[in-house]
């Protein structure tokens, strides 16, 4: 059985046609070796993807595809998908469980954008082990961001679009042609239906699909009536009025004028007739041309219709018209002196159209998803982030022989590197000498737009500007340690602050588990989207009202919670002291911190996790919000007056028993 997933997506060239059809061949040619999937996850009722990044994205393939040099310079350097961000790393992470949970032989994408995804997906340097085959579509190629894409083989449509392919760079060994995958039914029936021969007599015979121009439809009719000696077809879809206006019509001419509603029988129509009026949609086109049916567009549409129909002209195998009278012009022309014109046409579509197709992709499809015996080696693998465990793909890991259980979690602290008392070193022993499981070190990093920010970039209360690299050196060292000395999982983190000069516009998030540097001055949304991108936690903190002594009161997220809801993996219900209910009350994702600085902020909330000890199983338990409770820590080793505290390693800093809040923005963790 080989499990085949096809990726499509309705954006009007063509990409949903061709993968239903494809798929279909599959299912004719082995209905019981292959287990076939269809998704289309831009689809915006998929995974809540944003319908505007989706408007978005067809606007930056169409107009700038330039820019796709890769995912990532697609989101650095298009403005407007600033704020859409998050829709992305939602579709990598339904790509991603998608191809984990199915874990086909062979994936199929007929959009660039999977591709690309597909490569962020195993940019930690895992061996993906399904053969990629890129279906293009596209009938001409100008700046197509499809040779730049992934991709083991590139199947497409015609001789231009393979050599369009070469130029940009692609070996020519990993490309196939095909020709667009029709319907198979034109495969079928191409030899078993004729058109009647113009030179013998025989009567025109046209199709007029009326799906565009409507209202001037009546207007065609009656002038294709006025011609006694053409036969019509009128398609009519799934329209009662436009059908009622086409049956009253062809009334008066029942033997020359036929009406269909919705039918299953294009491929029929289209190789028992001698020209077809259509818009110039790319499935139509297709199939018009597989049929070598010519066509005469009517309203051409701007957009990747004109790219169809520019295919059609450059052929010399259709033609446009904008109005009516055009339209019958074209048809007198094209059946005058027994149909030279429209042979001309027939022939120049003769090497277009290749009706079989979807049967030879499917076969080629099927060949490669049974040949992959070893993993394909990831050419574009870079050091990387962890990803998200699901259930599926916790069969195959090595997260199978881990047991589940009780882990107590800070994953909010402070160090030297910011406005902490104890180094990296000092709060590992700190944490691992009481047997925490899993710290997160997050210091504060400011926006250096904001003025505050820059203010507090001086006061070294923040990890210095140029020193986050060895910040994220120092933690990834003591990782080693934390886990030999102490069996305990340490992370890096960052607290970005964004604080304005009211609460109402300030904000701390926290990015848990980070792998490299996120630039401190992207906006929340890209904040979270890099987090994100690096398969780390965005969570709030601090998000409400606190009540203790000092502090200052971050409120942007919970102000715009709504908004910030979906894209934020959970909220602190609890930061040292406090305890925010409405977070609670919200039922959003919670964890609680102590948002360490010094030794006695060890009393305070914690969070237990009920799973295996793993960075990935805690993510995923956290984002998923379930085995997670909170947990008012109190020290086994002292009593709760701290000032009594008796600590080897730092009994001769009184500073670490007795801290002096800095009257500063960032002084609050
Ligand atoms: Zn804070
Ligand atoms: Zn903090």
């Amino acid at each position: 059985m080989k499990k085949i997933l096809i990726l499509t997506a309705a954006l009007g060239e063509g990409e949903d046609v061709a993968a239903w059809n494809l798929r279909d061949a599959i299912e004719h040619l082995a209905p019981e070796d292959a287990r076939l999937e269809v998704l289309d996850l831009l689809d915006s009722s998929y995974g809540r993807f944003h319908d505007l990044l989706r408007h978005t994205f067809l606007a930056a393939l169409n107009r700038a595809p330039k820019l796709w040099h890769g995912l990532y310079q697609l989101l650095g350097s298009t403005q407007f998908m600033e704020g859409q961000l998050d829709g992305l790393t939602r579709l990598r992470n339904s790509l991603r469980d998608v191809l984990r949970s199915m874990s086909p032989d062979a994936v199929v994408t007929t959009c660039p954008i999977y591709s690309f995804l597909i490569e962020e997906i195993y940019r930690d340097g895992r061996t993906r082990d399904f053969t990629l085959i890129s279906l293009i579509t596209d009938v001409i190629v100008h700046d197509s961001p499809w040779p730049r894409t992934p991709g083991d083989f590139y199947a497409v449509a015609n001789d231009n679009v393979a050599e369009a392919l070469a130029l940009a760079g692609v070996p020519r060994e990993k490309i196939e042609i095909f020709g667009f995958p029709v319907q198979l039914p034109l495969a079928r029936l191409e030899k078993k239906i004729t058109r009647p021969d113009l030179a013998k007599q025989g009567r025109p015979r046209i199709l007029y699909l009326i799906n565009s121009g409507r209202k001037k439809a009546p207007k065609i009719l009656d002038a294709l009536l006025e011609h006694p000696e053409w036969d019509v077809t009128v398609g009519v879809g799934r329209e009662p009025e436009l059908e009622a206006m086409a049956r009253a019509r062809a009334s008066t001419a029942p033997e020359r004028m036929e009406v269909v509603g919705y039918t299953r029988r294009m491929p029929q129509l289209l190789l028992g007739h001698h020209v077809v009026i259509s818009r110039a949609e790319a499935g139509t086109v297709q199939e018009a041309v597989a049929a070598r049916c010519p066509m005469i567009v009517y309203k051409l549409n701007s957009g990747p219709e004109e790219g169809n129909f520019s295919f059609l002209r450059e052929a010399n195998a259709g033609v446009a018209a904008e109005k009516p009278r055009q339209v019958i012009d074209w048809l007198e022309r094209a059946f005058r002196d027994q149909g030279r014109l429209l042979s001309l046409w027939q022939k120049n579509l003769e090497p277009l159209g290749k009706p079989d197709a979807a049967i030879h992709l499917a076969r080629f499809v099927l060949k490669k998803a049974a040949e992959l015996s070893s993993p394909v080696p990831n050419l574009h693998a870079l050091p990387a982030p962890e990803e998200a465990v699901t259930t599926a793909s916790r069969k195959n890991s090595k997260l199978r022989h881990l047991p589940k259980k009780l882990l107590l979690c800070d994953l909010h602290t402070h160090t030297t590197w910011s406005d902490g008392k104890l180094s990296v070193p000092e709060i590992v022993d700190f944490y691992g000498q009481r047997g925490f499981d899993c710290l997160c070190i997050t210091d504060h990093l400011c926006d250096p737009k904001r003025l505050l920010g820059k203010l507090v970039n001086l006061t070294g209360l923040v990890i210095p500007p140029g020193e986050i690299e060895a910040y994220f050196e120092e933690i990834e060292r003591e990782k080693k340690r934390a886990w030999a000395k102490y069996d305990m999982l340490l992370m890096t983190g960052v607290e970005f602050n964004k604080d304005g000069y009211t609460a109402k516009t300030s904000t701390h998030l926290l990015g848990v588990d980070l792998h490299e540097p996120i630039d401190p001055s992207l906006d929340i949304k890209g904040l979270i989207s890099e987090i994100h991108l690096q398969g780390g936690l965005a969570i709030a903190s601090h998000p409400h009202e606190m009540k203790s002594e000092w502090g200052k009161n971050t409120l942007y997220l919970w102000e715009h919670v709504d908004e910030y809801a979906p894209l934020i993996d959970a909220w602190e219900v609890a930061n040292r002291d406090d305890i925010f209910n409405p977070v609670g009350l919200k039922k959003l994702p919670f964890i609680a911190s102590s948002d360490f600085h010094k030794p006695k902020h060890i009393q305070s909330w914690k969070t237990v996790l009920y799973c295996e000890k793993e960075a990935s199983a805690i993510k995923h338990c956290i984002r998923v919000n379930r085995d997670v409770s909170l947990t008012l820590y109190r020290d086994h080793r002292f009593g709760l007056d701290a000032h009594n505290l008796e600590l080897p390693a730092l009994a001769n800093d009184p500073e670490v028993l007795e801290y002096q809040e800095p009257d500063l923005a960032a002084k609050r963790g």
